[in-house]
Parts: C-alpha cells; sequence; structure tokens
C-alpha cells in the first residue's frame, strides 16, 4: 500500500477502504509516513470530506492507538460528558457534582485551555492543593468511594490524534468536521464511559460559529458513538456570549460553587440544569426527561450537589474550605464602565475569553504561569439596559500593567446601542442517533 495512492484518491473525493484508514494512522504514529504525507492527506480530507463509515474507522483506528481505561471496576453505567469548549464554560464542575449526587458514577477526563477558552483542569486547579494528575487506580478508587473525580489526561490516550492534532494546528486543517469529531471522539471513548453527553457549542466563542455546523459536528460524533455501541447524544448550546458571568479559573470555581447552591446565573443554572437532565437519562437514572430534571432540582435544593463538589476536592488532595468560605481575591480589581447608555447588544464571547488572558487568567505559551486569581466578572450581560458610567464588569488581575489591554479588548467587545437585541437561547437544538430536535 502507498500513501501516494491514498492521497491521491481522497484528493479525487473517493472514498478510503479500511486498510488504508489504519495504515495511515498506524503508519504516521509510528513515524514510518512523513509529516508532508499526511499533511497532503489531511487537507484532501478537509476540502472532500469523509463519510460516516470511514470517519468511524479514522476514530477507531485512533482510540486503538494507545490506552483504553478499563472501567469496569465501577459498579453502574458511567456517564462522561464533553463540552467543545468555550468561554467561562465551567459546567463540567458543576454537572459532575449534581449527577454523581444522583448515585451515577463520573469518571471524567479534562483538558487545559487551549487559545481564548478555558479548561476544567486549570479551573480546578485554583482550588489549594487539588490533584490532577492521579494514576487510574487512585481515580477508579475515587469514583468508586466518593462517586466522582475530575482528572487531567493520564497515560496514553489516542497518541495517534496528540501528533495529528500538532499537524492540523500548523496546516490550517483544525477546521474539518470529520477530523474534528474522529479527534474528539477517540479520546471520549478511549476514556471509558459508557453514555456520552457533548455540549457542541455554538457562536463567536465556539469552535463552530454556525448552527447548521455545530448541529453536523454533533451528528458526526453521535454517529461515532453509536457505531461504538455506546449512548451519545448532544446539546447544541449557546457560545455567543460568554457562559455566566465569570471567566478565568478561580473567579469560574467560585461561580460553580454558588450555582451548586442554588445562587448561579439563570443561564447557567438553565444550561447546567438540562445537561445534567440529559446525562441522568443517558444513564437511565430516571424514566423521562421530566423526572430527571426533577432529580437535578433536587440535587441542588437540598445541597446534596454541593457536598459532592466539596468531597470531590477532598479526595483529590484540596482545600475543598474555599469553596465555602471563598478564594483569596486578586491583588488588583478594577471596574469596567460603560461609555454610553442605552442596551448591550452584544457581548463577543471570544474577545472575553482573550481580555481574560491578557489579565493573566490563561497561556500565551505552554510554559506561561496561570494567575489563578486574574479574569472577569460580567456585572451586565447581553440584552441589559445599561446608563453611561454604569459598571459592566470588574476585571481581576496580580498584575496592575495587564489591565489598559483588557480594557481595550473589552471596549471593542461589548457593543451598546439604543434599541435592545432579539433575546438569543441558551439552548438551541438537541441531537440524538435518529433526530435532531429544534428548541
Ligand atoms: N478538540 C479536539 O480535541 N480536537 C479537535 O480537532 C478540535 C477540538
Amino acid at each position: 500500500m502507498r500513501m501516494y495512492d491514498i492521497i491521491t484518491r481522497k484528493k479525487g473525493g473517493g472514498s478510503l477502504t479500511e486498510e488504508e484508514i489504519r495504515f495511515f494512522v498506524t503508519g504516521f504514529t509510528s513515524g514510518e509516513i512523513p509529516d508532508y504525507q499526511a499533511s497532503a492527506l489531511l487537507m484532501a480530507v478537509c476540502l472532500r470530506g469523509m463519510d460516516e463509515e470511514e470517519t468511524a474507522i479514522l476514530t477507531d483506528a485512533m482510540l486503538r492507538s494507545g490506552d483504553v481505561a478499563d472501567l469496569s471496576s465501577i459498579p453502574g453505567v458511567k456517564v462522561d460528558k464533553h463540552s467543545t469548549g468555550g468561554v467561562g464554560d465551567k459546567t463540567s464542575m458543576i454537572i459532575g457534582p449534581i449527577v454523581a449526587s444522583c448515585g451515577v458514577p463520573v469518571a471524567k477526563m479534562s483538558g487545559r485551555g487551549l487559545g481564548h477558552t478555558g479548561g476544567t483542569i486549570d479551573k480546578l486547579e485554583s482550588v489549594p492543593g487539588l490533584q490532577t494528575s492521579i494514576d487510574p487506580e487512585r481515580f477508579r478508587e475515587i469514583v468508586r468511594s466518593t462517586g466522582i473525580a475530575i482528572i487531567g489526561q493520564s497515560g496514553d490516550i489516542a497518541p495517534a490524534d496528540k501528533k495529528l492534532y500538532a499537524l492540523r494546528d500548523v496546516t490550517a486543517t483544525i477546521d474539518s468536521i470529520p477530523l474534528i469529531a474522529s479527534s474528539i471522539m477517540s479520546k471520549k471513548l478511549a476514556a471509558g464511559s459508557d453514555a456520552i453527553l457533548l455540549d457542541v457549542k455554538t457562536g463567536s466563542g465556539a469552535f463552530m460559529k454556525s448552527i447548521d455546523d455545530s448541529i453536523a459536528l454533533a451528528r458526526a460524533m453521535v454517529s461515532i458513538g453509536a457505531r461504538s455501541g455506546r449512548r451519545v447524544m448532544a446539546l447544541i448550546t449557546d457560545m455567543d456570549t460568554p457562559l455566566g458571568s465569570a471567566i478565568g479559573n478561580a473567579l469560574e470555581v467560585q461561580e460553580a460553587t454558588d450555582t451548586l447552591r442554588g445562587k448561579g446565573p439563570d443561564d447557567l443554572t438553565a444550561v447546567c440544569t438540562e445537561l445534567a437532565s440529559y446525562m441522568l437519562l443517558l444513564a437511565n437514572a430516571g424514566s423521562d426527561i421530566a423526572s430527571c430534571r426533577n432529580l437535578v432540582e433536587d440535587a441542588i435544593r437540598t445541597g446534596k450537589a454541593f457536598d459532592k463538589l466539596s468531597a470531590m476536592c477532598e479526595a483529590q488532595g484540596g482545600e475543598a474550605s474555599v469553596l465555602k468560605n471563598g478564594f483569596e481575591p486578586a491583588r488588583v480589581i478594577s471596574p469596567f464602565h460603560a461609555k454610553t447608555g442605552g442596551y448591550i447588544t452584544r457581548m463577543d464571547a471570544e474577545a472575553c475569553g482573550i481580555a481574560s488572558l491578557a489579565l493573566g487568567a490563561g497561556r500565551a505559551r505552554k510554559e506561561d504561569v496561570i494567575d489563578y486569581s486574574a479574569g472577569i466578572l460580567l456585572q451586565r450581560k447581553t440584552g441589559d439596559p445599561v446608563a453611561a458610567g454604569d459598571v459592566l464588569a470588574t476585571l481581576h488581575t496580580s498584575d496592575e500593567s495587564k489591565l489598559r489591554e483588557a480594557e481595550a479588548i473589552l471596549t471593542a467587545a461589548i457593543i451598546i446601542e439604543d434599541a435592545p437585541p432579539v433575546p438569543v437561547k441558551t439552548i438551541h437544538a438537541i441531537v440524538t442517533e435518529d433526530e435532531v430536535i429544534m428548541q
């Protein structure tokens, strides 16, 4: 078999066989197929696409390139959740404890921040002492005893994807639905849960900027899951405006804690209630979505979901007392004022994420150190009326010299106009194996 022929077939719009796809993934991972041939094939896939069968085989080949987690020693239907990433997206820290407090085990591997989006692992590490590098046996032990653990990717999960992703990043081949779907699903399937709920973000702060593309990505991932015998469904949720009010690590953990105690912002509470309810449905914890919503609301009202987050933090070595008593505030907290009056018609999520990075909340380079106290607390959101001089947000940082750049980014990101905007839904669609239900 020759890579030249495989590239030629895909360039002409043909479908690749199982042998050809496995030959490519195995050969590229081992180093026998050079980057230039892999790049050519990736570009051909970007331009010509892949059908469902090819995408499922590519996913399987990548997932088999490394370790596959075995969660069989944990009783019950293990359920996982994946978000395609967004600004202010702290949903895993809220939904995981809710679902676990309803008796469904959550064994979750999460990622670090990427570009303007934060990562759950970075956020959790703002809890003093909390460990996210935990070996597989201890991970399973925590899930068995506490019902939930959220750790960084351990072992050698989907090394083919790691290598391919790095190549895609520098060859303008990230934005291909079959490549994104297979990349995400190879890691999710290798993480070993029985059911997976996907939160596919759509809007300016998301990978997929349009609802149609987001639905196409969701359908591709749900189809891969079904072909590998897992229960998978997806919610398409809005990421045009940051989710909730907090952007930045400790600020987001604080907001997650508030939400688990029933005092979170409305948009975040609504999205988390839906995501947690569908996770419970996938795990057969309730007979229908209405009964699962009741379980979620009960978990928040009784405090058992908050107690579950505290228990998880303690089990992972963290000082859970900060969840109750609050984090050490940032050294500098500076108000950001409205220059004119009117209604906020746009709050660009991606730009808000970049402003938060400028305050020190993320890494511009891999080796940068995160300022856990840094970030933005939005006092107003899209649709709110404002008067000139009102405080729209507070900027938090340890380094006062970073304020000016963040303020300039936010000034361009927040648009104030005379007329109120048309309200935007927080959940746009639900995608199952059989149908797409628009909300
Ligand atoms: N996240 C991934 O893990 N892979 C992609 O290709 C895009 C987003």
